[in-house]
Protein backbone atom coordinates (compact mmCIF):
# COMPACT_ATOMS: atom_id res chain seq x y z
CA UNK A 1 0.00 0.00 0.00
CA UNK A 2 1.36 3.71 -0.86
CA UNK A 3 2.68 5.86 1.48
CA UNK A 4 1.46 9.56 1.69
CA UNK A 5 3.05 12.79 3.00
CA UNK A 6 0.44 15.79 3.69
CA UNK A 7 2.48 18.11 5.00
CA UNK A 8 5.33 19.36 2.74
CA UNK A 9 6.47 22.89 1.17
CA UNK A 10 8.08 24.74 -1.57
CA UNK A 11 9.62 27.83 -2.81
CA UNK A 12 6.20 29.20 -3.02
CA UNK A 13 6.32 29.68 0.56
CA UNK A 14 9.59 29.20 2.67
CA UNK A 15 10.76 25.56 0.92
CA UNK A 16 13.57 25.28 -0.96
CA UNK A 17 13.01 23.55 -3.65
CA UNK A 18 10.78 24.59 -6.86
CA UNK A 19 7.49 22.48 -7.62
CA UNK A 20 8.91 21.07 -10.18
CA UNK A 21 12.24 19.66 -8.55
CA UNK A 22 10.17 18.51 -5.41
CA UNK A 23 8.08 16.20 -7.31
CA UNK A 24 11.17 14.44 -8.69
CA UNK A 25 12.46 14.06 -5.57
CA UNK A 26 8.98 12.83 -4.12
CA UNK A 27 9.00 10.47 -7.20
CA UNK A 28 12.48 9.30 -5.69
CA UNK A 29 11.07 8.55 -2.56
CA UNK A 30 8.48 6.36 -3.79
CA UNK A 31 5.76 8.60 -1.93
CA UNK A 32 2.17 7.98 -3.76
CA UNK A 33 0.32 10.45 -2.55
CA UNK A 34 1.49 13.84 -1.47
CA UNK A 35 -0.26 17.61 -0.66
CA UNK A 36 1.79 20.51 -0.92
CA UNK A 37 1.03 22.67 2.11
CA UNK A 38 3.05 25.89 1.29
CA UNK A 39 2.11 28.86 3.97
CA UNK A 40 -1.27 30.80 2.83
CA UNK A 41 -0.83 29.92 -0.91
CA UNK A 42 -1.30 27.34 -3.61
CA UNK A 43 1.19 28.18 -6.37
CA UNK A 44 3.31 25.23 -5.47
CA UNK A 45 0.41 23.13 -6.07
CA UNK A 46 -0.44 24.70 -9.05
CA UNK A 47 3.15 24.43 -10.66
CA UNK A 48 3.46 21.19 -9.54
CA UNK A 49 0.36 19.32 -11.03
CA UNK A 50 1.09 19.02 -13.97
CA UNK A 51 4.47 16.78 -13.49
CA UNK A 52 3.05 14.90 -10.83
CA UNK A 53 0.66 13.45 -13.25
CA UNK A 54 3.27 12.43 -15.46
CA UNK A 55 4.61 10.89 -12.64
CA UNK A 56 1.72 8.92 -10.74
CA UNK A 57 1.41 11.08 -8.03
CA UNK A 58 -1.82 12.22 -6.27
CA UNK A 59 -1.58 15.35 -5.52
CA UNK A 60 -4.17 16.50 -2.92
CA UNK A 61 -5.29 20.17 -2.63
CA UNK A 62 -3.03 21.43 0.59
CA UNK A 63 -2.74 24.86 1.94
CA UNK A 64 -1.17 25.70 5.81
CA UNK A 65 -3.04 28.35 7.03
CA UNK A 66 -1.83 31.06 9.68
CA UNK A 67 -4.88 31.75 11.62
CA UNK A 68 -5.73 33.80 14.72
CA UNK A 69 -7.27 31.56 17.28
CA UNK A 70 -7.19 33.19 21.09
CA UNK A 71 -5.10 36.29 20.04
CA UNK A 72 -2.07 34.08 19.39
CA UNK A 73 -0.90 32.97 15.91
CA UNK A 74 -1.74 29.06 14.95
CA UNK A 75 -1.32 27.55 11.90
CA UNK A 76 -4.53 25.04 10.66
CA UNK A 77 -4.14 22.96 7.42
CA UNK A 78 -6.70 22.66 4.57
CA UNK A 79 -7.32 19.88 2.04
CA UNK A 80 -9.19 18.59 -0.99
CA UNK A 81 -11.00 21.88 -1.36
CA UNK A 82 -12.18 23.75 -4.96
CA UNK A 83 -9.29 25.66 -5.67
CA UNK A 84 -11.29 28.18 -7.93
CA UNK A 85 -13.49 28.61 -5.23
CA UNK A 86 -14.10 32.39 -4.87
CA UNK A 87 -14.68 32.45 -0.94
CA UNK A 88 -11.22 30.58 -1.01
CA UNK A 89 -9.23 32.81 -3.61
CA UNK A 90 -10.42 35.75 -1.59
CA UNK A 91 -9.06 34.48 1.50
CA UNK A 92 -5.57 33.86 0.26
CA UNK A 93 -5.22 36.79 -1.32
CA UNK A 94 -6.13 38.55 2.01
CA UNK A 95 -3.07 36.20 3.89
CA UNK A 96 -0.46 37.20 0.98
CA UNK A 97 -1.07 40.77 1.74
CA UNK A 98 -1.69 40.52 5.78
CA UNK A 99 2.34 38.40 5.52
CA UNK A 100 3.47 41.58 3.34
CA UNK A 101 2.37 43.86 6.10
CA UNK A 102 3.65 41.97 9.03
CA UNK A 103 7.18 41.69 7.21
CA UNK A 104 7.25 45.69 7.03
CA UNK A 105 6.42 45.55 10.65
CA UNK A 106 9.13 42.90 11.21
CA UNK A 107 11.37 44.80 9.59
CA UNK A 108 10.85 48.20 11.28
CA UNK A 109 11.36 45.93 14.41
CA UNK A 110 14.75 45.01 13.12
CA UNK A 111 15.54 48.58 12.30
CA UNK A 112 14.68 49.47 15.96
CA UNK A 113 17.47 47.02 16.82
CA UNK A 114 19.82 48.65 14.63
CA UNK A 115 20.05 46.10 11.97
CA UNK A 116 20.90 47.30 8.38
CA UNK A 117 17.42 45.48 6.56
CA UNK A 118 14.99 46.83 4.52
CA UNK A 119 11.20 45.01 2.81
CA UNK A 120 12.59 44.84 -0.28
CA UNK A 121 16.06 42.74 0.30
CA UNK A 122 13.20 40.23 2.10
CA UNK A 123 11.11 40.47 -0.59
CA UNK A 124 13.32 39.41 -2.98
CA UNK A 125 14.70 36.15 -0.91
CA UNK A 126 11.13 34.95 -0.89
CA UNK A 127 10.85 35.35 -5.17
CA UNK A 128 8.46 33.89 -6.23
CA UNK A 129 6.56 33.22 -3.49
CA UNK A 130 5.04 34.58 0.04
CA UNK A 131 7.03 36.07 2.49
CA UNK A 132 7.93 34.84 5.60
CA UNK A 133 10.48 35.10 8.22
CA UNK A 134 13.09 32.16 7.17
CA UNK A 135 13.16 35.08 4.25
CA UNK A 136 14.21 37.44 6.83
CA UNK A 137 16.73 34.60 8.42
CA UNK A 138 18.70 34.59 4.87
CA UNK A 139 19.03 38.46 4.89
CA UNK A 140 20.30 38.11 8.25
CA UNK A 141 22.87 35.63 7.04
CA UNK A 142 23.97 37.29 4.05
CA UNK A 143 25.00 40.18 5.82
CA UNK A 144 26.63 38.01 8.82
CA UNK A 145 24.45 39.02 11.65
CA UNK A 146 24.05 35.40 12.25
CA UNK A 147 25.64 32.08 11.33
CA UNK A 148 22.16 30.04 11.12
CA UNK A 149 18.21 29.84 10.52
CA UNK A 150 17.84 29.08 14.02
CA UNK A 151 19.97 31.49 15.49
CA UNK A 152 18.27 34.05 13.30
CA UNK A 153 15.14 33.23 15.43
CA UNK A 154 16.40 33.06 18.53
CA UNK A 155 17.86 35.95 18.44
CA UNK A 156 15.78 38.31 16.08
CA UNK A 157 12.59 36.50 14.46
CA UNK A 158 11.08 35.07 17.60
CA UNK A 159 11.08 37.64 20.32
CA UNK A 160 8.45 38.90 22.11
CA UNK A 161 8.40 41.95 20.02
CA UNK A 162 8.02 40.15 16.92
CA UNK A 163 5.27 38.52 18.71
CA UNK A 164 3.57 41.48 19.56
CA UNK A 165 3.21 42.25 15.80
CA UNK A 166 -0.30 42.66 15.46
CA UNK A 167 -1.09 40.24 11.88
CA UNK A 168 -4.14 40.67 9.64
CA UNK A 169 -4.46 36.72 9.21
CA UNK A 170 -7.55 35.14 9.20
CA UNK A 171 -10.22 34.32 12.32
CA UNK A 172 -9.08 30.56 12.52
CA UNK A 173 -13.35 30.05 12.59
CA UNK A 174 -13.33 32.19 9.69
CA UNK A 175 -11.01 30.01 7.85
CA UNK A 176 -12.83 26.69 9.17
CA UNK A 177 -15.97 27.89 7.26
CA UNK A 178 -14.42 29.59 4.16
CA UNK A 179 -12.68 25.86 3.75
CA UNK A 180 -15.87 23.95 4.23
CA UNK A 181 -17.68 26.11 1.57
CA UNK A 182 -15.04 25.38 -0.35
CA UNK A 183 -15.50 21.29 0.01
CA UNK A 184 -12.38 21.29 1.94
CA UNK A 185 -11.73 19.58 5.14
CA UNK A 186 -9.68 21.50 8.40
CA UNK A 187 -7.04 19.50 10.10
CA UNK A 188 -4.96 21.27 13.48
CA UNK A 189 -1.31 21.27 12.73
CA UNK A 190 1.45 19.95 14.97
CA UNK A 191 -0.43 20.70 17.85
CA UNK A 192 2.50 18.07 19.60
CA UNK A 193 4.58 20.75 20.86
CA UNK A 194 2.72 23.69 20.89
CA UNK A 195 -0.81 23.45 22.68
CA UNK A 196 -1.24 22.23 26.85
CA UNK A 197 -4.03 19.40 27.24
CA UNK A 198 -6.38 22.76 27.93
CA UNK A 199 -5.87 24.24 24.70
CA UNK A 200 -6.23 21.14 22.30
CA UNK A 201 -9.76 20.67 24.29
CA UNK A 202 -10.61 24.11 23.40
CA UNK A 203 -9.76 23.78 19.64
CA UNK A 204 -11.71 20.78 19.74
CA UNK A 205 -14.57 23.25 20.21
CA UNK A 206 -13.71 24.42 16.71
CA UNK A 207 -15.61 22.49 13.46
CA UNK A 208 -12.00 21.34 12.68
CA UNK A 209 -12.39 17.68 10.68
CA UNK A 210 -8.92 16.54 11.81
CA UNK A 211 -5.98 16.72 13.30
CA UNK A 212 -2.51 16.09 12.09
CA UNK A 213 -1.25 13.38 14.42
CA UNK A 214 2.26 12.47 12.86
CA UNK A 215 4.54 14.91 12.49
CA UNK A 216 8.19 14.88 13.02
CA UNK A 217 7.93 17.08 16.35
CA UNK A 218 5.68 14.31 17.35
CA UNK A 219 7.72 11.69 19.37
CA UNK A 220 5.60 7.89 19.28
CA UNK A 221 3.82 8.90 22.88
CA UNK A 222 2.90 12.17 21.14
CA UNK A 223 1.62 10.31 18.17
CA UNK A 224 -0.29 7.85 20.36
CA UNK A 225 -1.85 10.35 22.45
CA UNK A 226 -3.34 12.72 19.38
CA UNK A 227 -4.17 8.92 17.38
CA UNK A 228 -6.36 7.88 20.61
CA UNK A 229 -7.42 11.54 20.29
CA UNK A 230 -8.82 11.24 16.77
CA UNK A 231 -10.26 8.25 17.35
CA UNK A 232 -12.58 9.29 20.53
CA UNK A 233 -13.33 12.47 18.44
CA UNK A 234 -14.07 10.77 15.33
CA UNK A 235 -11.57 13.03 13.41
CA UNK A 236 -9.37 12.50 10.54
CA UNK A 237 -5.99 11.43 11.13
CA UNK A 238 -3.61 13.73 8.70
CA UNK A 239 0.61 13.79 9.01
CA UNK A 240 3.41 14.44 6.70
CA UNK A 241 6.84 15.35 7.32
CA UNK A 242 7.14 19.02 6.87
CA UNK A 243 9.74 19.16 4.66
CA UNK A 244 11.03 22.46 3.50
CA UNK A 245 14.44 21.62 1.29
CA UNK A 246 17.82 21.26 2.50
CA UNK A 247 18.71 24.57 4.77
CA UNK A 248 15.63 25.79 6.32
CA UNK A 249 14.35 23.31 8.81
CA UNK A 250 15.59 20.19 11.06
CA UNK A 251 12.33 18.38 9.72
CA UNK A 252 14.06 17.52 6.30
CA UNK A 253 15.38 14.22 6.79
CA UNK A 254 11.85 13.49 6.79
CA UNK A 255 10.32 13.44 3.23
CA UNK A 256 9.66 9.95 2.76
CA UNK A 257 10.09 8.91 5.95
CA UNK A 258 7.78 10.55 8.26
CA UNK A 259 4.31 9.18 6.11
CA UNK A 260 0.99 8.07 7.18
CA UNK A 261 -0.99 4.83 5.65
CA UNK A 262 -3.47 5.36 2.65
CA UNK A 263 -6.19 4.58 4.58
CA UNK A 264 -6.34 7.95 5.98
CA UNK A 265 -6.15 9.37 2.72
CA UNK A 266 -8.96 7.82 1.66
CA UNK A 267 -11.19 8.70 4.25
CA UNK A 268 -9.75 12.07 3.72
CA UNK A 269 -11.00 12.07 0.49
CA UNK A 270 -14.71 10.39 1.66
CA UNK A 271 -14.82 13.27 4.19
CA UNK A 272 -14.17 16.36 1.22
CA UNK A 273 -16.76 14.14 -1.20
CA UNK A 274 -19.54 14.05 1.53
CA UNK A 275 -18.41 17.72 1.94
CA UNK A 276 -19.09 18.54 -1.55
CA UNK A 277 -22.59 16.86 -1.90
CA UNK A 278 -23.64 18.60 0.75
CA UNK A 279 -22.84 22.20 -0.99
CA UNK A 280 -24.68 20.89 -4.41
CA UNK A 281 -27.35 19.47 -2.84
P1 LIG B 1 6.28 32.84 9.40
O1 LIG B 1 5.49 32.08 8.38
O2 LIG B 1 6.80 34.12 8.90
O3 LIG B 1 5.55 33.00 10.71
O4 LIG B 1 7.55 31.94 9.73
C1 LIG B 1 7.36 30.68 10.31
C2 LIG B 1 8.14 29.62 9.57
O5 LIG B 1 9.49 29.77 9.93
C3 LIG B 1 7.76 28.22 9.98
O6 LIG B 1 6.80 27.70 9.12
C4 LIG B 1 9.06 27.46 9.83
O7 LIG B 1 9.23 27.06 8.50
C5 LIG B 1 10.11 28.50 10.12
N1 LIG B 1 10.60 28.49 11.52
C6 LIG B 1 9.93 28.79 12.64
N2 LIG B 1 10.73 28.71 13.73
C7 LIG B 1 11.94 28.35 13.28
C8 LIG B 1 13.21 28.09 13.92
N3 LIG B 1 13.37 28.22 15.23
N4 LIG B 1 14.24 27.73 13.12
C9 LIG B 1 14.09 27.60 11.80
N5 LIG B 1 12.92 27.83 11.15
C10 LIG B 1 11.87 28.20 11.87
FE1 LIG C 1 7.43 27.01 7.18
FE1 LIG D 1 3.40 25.14 10.65
ZN1 LIG E 1 4.54 23.48 7.60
Amino acid sequence: MGKADLHIHTNASDGDLSPEDLIKKVAQKGLKTISITDHDTIKGYELARDLAEENEIELIPGVEISTVWNNREIHVLAYAFDEEDDGFLKLIHNQKNARRKRMKAIVEVLKSEGLDIDYEEVRAESHPGNIGRPHAASVLINKGYVASVSEAFIRYLSTEKIKDIKTEYADVDDVISTVHKAGGVMSIAHPGPLYSQDEVKELLRHSFDGIECIHPSHSYKVQKIFLDLARANNLLVTGGSDFHGSRKSDYDPYLGVVTIGNQFVEALKRSARSKKMMIHQ
